[in-house]
């Protein structure tokens, strides 16, 4: 089967096509402007490379949920020409073949569940940390959706004493996001994230914060694995960091295997950058299914 995936992000739309296995035969990237602007070009890919099946992992948020009147949609995202905007259904008109569906970060948590380290495991968080935070969850071979989808991103963190950063989130300041995604560190300590690299108490305070974070959502969902991407996460060195707070501050309530071997527990993403684009594949090939 030829198996289209998109990628939709808020900077770039990855659209690709490839195969039940996870081989990506062929990959373009077109910048995300308007629908009228970009949605056209995407069409004509997808018509041309011939696909039987189209897999969308959209930013959000989104509706997901199949019985919804508003299912397919992008939904209250700040960009606004994006705003209400049946994404599922311009496809699936032009394209006439089955579209799946989901937020990009449970893309990227079924990439890893079906082709990468996470393989058989029944329950799995993926969380990317970028330009904002977001979180997929995998959960007894389903991907989590509930009454909208995981919006794990803006849970609020206890600041520590000594940071005075106020906070970018407009809707809660001191969520996730709001303290450790990339804008909120150039924010407050003035300069380009990747700059940083040789900071040590820039990404202390990181890990501390994404700790917290991780920390709740093991408490809350019990998860076998959680897997880390985005840019910021290209800081290789947050990983033990993060590691060592998340022990911190479980502190030795929860005993289990996994803990026990934090460099398995809390690990980057394993499918070199292509878990998201994976994962599309796969929600096309869901989609042919159903
Ligand atoms: P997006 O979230 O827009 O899809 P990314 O996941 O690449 O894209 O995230 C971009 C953010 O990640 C930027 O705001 C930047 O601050 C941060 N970032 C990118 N590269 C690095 C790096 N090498 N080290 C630390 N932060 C980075
Ligand atoms: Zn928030």
């Amino acid at each position: 089967m030829r198996l289209g995936a998109l990628e939709a992000g808020g900077t770039k739309m990855v659209c690709a096509v490839g195969d039940e296995t996870g081989k990506i035969f062929e990959q373009i990237s077109i910048p995300t402007v308007t629908p009228q602007e970009t949605i056209p070009q995407m069409i004509e890919y997808f018509k041309k490379t011939q696909i039987d099946a189209l897999g969308i992992g959209c930013f959000g948020p989104i509706d997901p949920e199949r019985n919804s009147d508003t299912y397919g949609y992008i939904t209250s995202t700040p960009k606004l020409a994006w705003r209400n905007y049946n994404i599922v259904g311009v496809f699936e008109e032009a394209l006439a073949c089955p579209v799946g569906f989901d937020t990009d970060v449970n893309g990227s948590v079924l990439g890893e569940v079906t082709f990468g380290q996470a393989k058989g495991k029944n329950c799995v968080v993926y969380v990317t940390i970028g330009t904002g935070v977001g979180a997929g969850v995998f959960i007894e071979g389903k991907l989590l959706h509930g009454m909208l989808h995981p919006e794990a991103g803006h849970v609020l963190i206890q600041k520590r004493s000594d940071d005075q950063y106020r906070g970018k989130c407009p809707y809660h300041k001191n969520c996730l996001e709001g303290l450790a995604a990339g804008p909120a560190i150039e924010e407050r300590w003035g300069q380009r994230a990747a700059a940083l690299k040789e900071r040590e108490e820039v990404w202390d305070l990181e890990g501390y914060y994404i700790a917290q974070a991780l920390s709740g959502y093991i408490l809350t969902l019990s998860p076998e694995m959680i897997i880390l991407g985005g840019g910021v996460m290209h800081q290789e060195q947050l990983f033990p960091i993060i590691r060592n707070y998340v022990k911190e501050i479980l502190n030795g309530y929860i005993k289990t295997k996994e803990l026990e071997h934090m460099e398995n527990y809390i690990v980057p993403a394993s499918l070199k950058d292509n878990q998201g684009i994976m994962g599309c594949l796969e929600l096309a090939r869901r989609a042919a299914e159903l």
